[in-house]
């Protein structure tokens, strides 16, 4: 594991390095990262700069969502979207495309609009959107190079208020979804396949029609408690809800900054597939409810607008993200992985880059229309094949 603290020394140890990977904050569930030589960026100074005529803010790559607040609320400037957890490095997340949920909302890739990279050379590149290979450049699975500094795209900052509602009827769901997820400005189904959905998390900027929310949503309830999605856990390291107006960073991760996200003993999956199948692959993963209940501990179905860059699980249209946290049984889980992948052939369904999934590089090529440019990127970024890992070749590269 190298621990480098300026460019120069990055720049030294890709280029001496038969086989390296740069390590974010290391929440991916599978071995996108693995490679006999590691890199953290964590000695790198950090170096926010927020632009305010550009409405951009530029860093070293290794900071987390999380620790990026403090800077951003004294500038007054906010990001568009988080994931459910501020926990993960900015790098590693754009990286597999990680998203939150949205109607109106791109992943979190699409607010980059300037990376920084060291390439397995050590020469160092820079390339905005707009330019060429950009849209590739991005959601780089790691494979591309060192990113070693970030420019987003930031807003005024905005406040955000939560509400939770219990138990909506699969019905309503089906017929009411565009509904449900333009009730908010960041909308998640909690369910666990069984009865009802267990709860849905509306998120709606304070400047959006007020009471839009309302107390009840086709049915379901609201919540008189916070919550944690996983209905029997303290909500405690959870985010506020119940109406509460607060700052955005502080309400669109489900989880808070400071606690353990999620139950902490988990695996996850997740599958990202066209909008327009979103309602038949919810029906198809239904069918499958009796053997995903003993090993789930919750789903959660989000929605992400398309975007254009060439690796992202939206890339070409708005999508729906029907995702499983599993219970630590992995050999059941990955059983499981087989049922649930054949299951949503049908709908064209991209796994999650971070998560685990069976998909090889033969079921993934047909899924990515510009995954021909996106391998001779790699070639020519890294034609000694450096950044190259077994994960990359069985499930990319072939
Ligand atoms: C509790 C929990 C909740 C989650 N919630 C969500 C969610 O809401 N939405 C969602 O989409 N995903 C979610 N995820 C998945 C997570 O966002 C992704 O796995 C993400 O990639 C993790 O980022 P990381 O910094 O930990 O990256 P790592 O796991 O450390 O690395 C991921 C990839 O990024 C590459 N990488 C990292 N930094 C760099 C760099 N500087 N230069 C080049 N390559 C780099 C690595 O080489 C690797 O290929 C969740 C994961 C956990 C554990």
């Amino acid at each position: 594991m190298h621990r480098p603290s300026t460019i120069e020394q990055v720049q030294e140890i890709v280029a001496n390095a038969p086989s390296v990977r740069v390590l974010g904050s290391r929440h991916s569930f599978n071995d996108i990262a693995d490679s006999s030589e590691l890199i953290t960026l964590e000695a790198m100074p950090t170096e926010v700069v927020v632009d305010h005529a550009a409405n951009t803010l530029s860093f070293n790559a290794a900071l987390k969502y999380g620790e990026l607040v403090n800077t951003l609320s004294a500038e007054g400037v906010a990001l568009h979207n988080l994931a459910s957890l501020p926990h993960i490095s900015i790098a590693g997340a754009v990286a597999t495309a990680t998203h939150g949920s949205g109607d109106t909302n791109g992943n979190l890739a699409t607010a980059v609009t300037g990376l920084q990279l060291v390439t397995s050379s050590g020469e160092i590149i820079e390339v905005s959107r707009g330019e060429p290979d950009f849209d590739g450049l991005v959601v780089g699975l790691g494979a591309l190079g060192a990113v070693t500094r970030i420019t987003l795209d930031v807003e005024p900052v905005y406040e955000v208020r939560q509400r939770v509602f219990e138990g909506l009827s699969w019905e309503a769901l089906f017929e009411h979804f565009d509904e449900i997820t333009s009730r908010g400005y960041s909308v998640s189904i909690f369910t666990r396949w069984g009865e009802t959905n267990d709860q849905v998390w509306v998120k709606s900027r304070v400047t959006d029609e007020a009471e839009r929310a309302g107390s009840d949503l086709f049915g379901a309830v609201a919540a008189a408690v916070d919550r944690h999605p996983i209905l029997e856990l303290d909500a405690t390291p959870c985010t506020p809800q119940l109406g509460r107006p607060g700052p955005w960073s502080d309400r669109l991760p489900h989880f808070r900054m400071g606690f353990t996200p999620s139950s902490g003993e988990e695996l996850q999956s997740e599958y990202l597939l066209p909008r327009r199948y979103g309602i038949e692959a919810i029906e198809a993963v239904r069918t499958l409810g009796e053997g995903i209940q003993p090993i789930l501990q919750v789903s959660e179905i989000r929605v992400v607008a398309a975007d254009r860059l060439w690796m992202s699980m939206s890339y070409g249209e708005d999508t729906v993200g029907i995702h499983f946290t599993w219970k630590p049984k992995r050999a059941a889980v990955e059983d499981m992985l087989v049922q649930l992948e054949s299951a949503l052939v049908p709908f064209a369904a991209r796994p999650h880059w971070g998560k685990l999934f069976n998909a090889d590089a033969a079921v993934i090529a047909p899924l990515y229309e510009r995954l021909p440019d996106f391998i001779r990127l790699v070639e020519r970024l890294d034609p000694r094949g450096a950044f190259c890992n077994s994960w990359l070749k069985a499930h990319v590269l072939g």
